[in-house]
């Protein structure tokens, strides 16, 4: 997945460029830039791959999420349901506006299950946040039609699935709302970025003002400008919209690059008949960032993640256990742990997580190897490495 491993020339331009005009910030010092546009001329980039009307660049996936949620008027109160398999970031991002993360169970395609869903939404509903996870996606028409009939807003955080389509529509342009990260393990990277898309004029109009102290941006003086309503601080500097420009011209590269080395892998895993594929709902195309499977039980994919690392194979991720990415080690959410005291309304409406059920998750989850693919990989290292994971997970099953 990660862009970074292919930093370059391209990339160091760019960079110079912003360097030698001394021209940090997006906004403002027009006379002294040069032309430079950094993140303006990356968000028209980006509008028009992702085909949509509007880009927003921010300061980090988090960033982008919590904008996106913030210029619908998601605020105190409000339900959002998000998946029990996600980053941490999606929790992060509703609590930061005072609003409830309803954590609900995930299917064979590693996402959101509709069912599960549409069983959790209730009065207080306001948004469904799909997170499309290691480079695949939610069933995108069964959520959209969820939304529409309860009114709801569909917020897809593709923070790791840029360059994946679903029915010939990139991710992100398919819901209200779309988010994308550029940290520095992301398909494409800034070193830390991250971005609001969006068709509707209104939700782009409070993004840009909401991230930037609430500035209306009308006129060129910016301590002029007015402040429709209060904002914050996540805009992104041009030095890391700079790198983005670079990047994003080599997403279709890297995907494929991706694809190849995805490929070598599956068909030789596809050996294993004990080995199960992660599901990709119909008419749905990866970005080929993570290959997933599944074992028949959670003690064999233990014992394949264990034999997979001690046969050298690095970057498969068991994520049952990670620390970050799964509902069981977030104690920090389950008690919750915060610095200062919550909001007494959330302390209130936060579910008692220590006491759910997500065996429904635990049941996917618990039988899934997660294997990063690299860029830099060379044809011959792949085919070595294939068939040392297939030797790896036959020595266990
Ligand atoms: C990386 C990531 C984020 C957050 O992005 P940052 O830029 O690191 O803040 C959010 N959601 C998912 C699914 C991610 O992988």
């Amino acid at each position: 997945m990660p862009g970074f491993e292919l930093f370059g020339d391209k990339e160091k331009k760019q960079v110079q460029e912003v360097l030698d005009s001394g021209v940090l910030m997006r906004y403002g010092f027009d006379g002294m830039r040069n032309g430079h546009w950094k993140a303006r001329e990356l968000e028209a980039t980006l509008s028009q791959k992702m085909q949509v009307k509007h880009t927003h660049l921010v300061s980090s996936g988090t960033a982008a999420l919590t904008v996106a949620l913030a210029s619908a008027g998601v605020g105190a109160g409000d339900e959002v349901i998000m998946p029990a398999f996600t980053f941490v970031a999606s929790f992060e991002s509703i609590l930061a506006l005072g609003a409830v993360p309803i954590l609900v169970d995930v299917d064979d395609t590693l996402t959101l299950d509709p069912k599960a869903v549409e069983a959790a939404i209730s009065e207080k509903t306001r948004v469904v946040m799909p997170v499309h996870m290691c480079g695949s996606m939610a069933n995108l028409d069964a959520l959209h039609a969820i939304c529409t009939k309860h009114d709801l807003l569909l917020l897809e955080d593709a923070c790791q699935a840029i360059g994946a389509t679903y029915k010939g529509k990139p991710l992100g342009s398919i819901g209200d709302l779309g988010c994308f990260s550029f940290d520095y393990v992301k398909t494409i990277t800034c070193g830390e970025g991250g971005a609001v898309i969006t068709n509707n004029k209104t939700y782009y109009e409070n993004a840009h003002k909401y991230s930037d102290h609430g500035h209306d941006h009308i006129g060129n003086d910016r301590g002029a400008e007015q402040h429709p309503f209060l904002g914050y601080n996540f805009r992104i500097s041009e030095l890391n919209a700079a790198v983005g420009l670079a990047q994003i011209e080599r997403l279709d590269e890297f995907i494929s690059i991706q694809k190849r080395n995805y490929t070598i892998l599956r068909e030789a895993l596809s050996q294993i008949p004990k080995v199960v594929f992660r599901s990709i709902p119909d008419g749905g195309e990866e970005n080929y960032s993570f290959l997933n499977f599944f074992l028949p039980t959670e003690k064999l994919a233990q014992r394949a993640h264990k034999s997979l690392g001690a046969n050298g194979i690095d970057g498969c991720f068991y994520w049952f256990d990670n620390n970050w990415h799964y509902y069981r080690k977030w104690e920090h959410l389950i008690e919750p742990k915060s610095l200062g005291k919550l909001p007494q309304d959330v302390l209130d409406a936060l579910p008692d997580y220590s006491k759910m059920d997500f065996s429904a998750s635990d049941h996917w989850v618990g039988r899934n190897i997660s294997c990063l693919i690299k860029l830099s990989w060379i044809e011959n290292e792949i085919r070595e490495r294939a068939n040392k994971m297939v030797k790896a997970i036959n020595q266990v099953i």
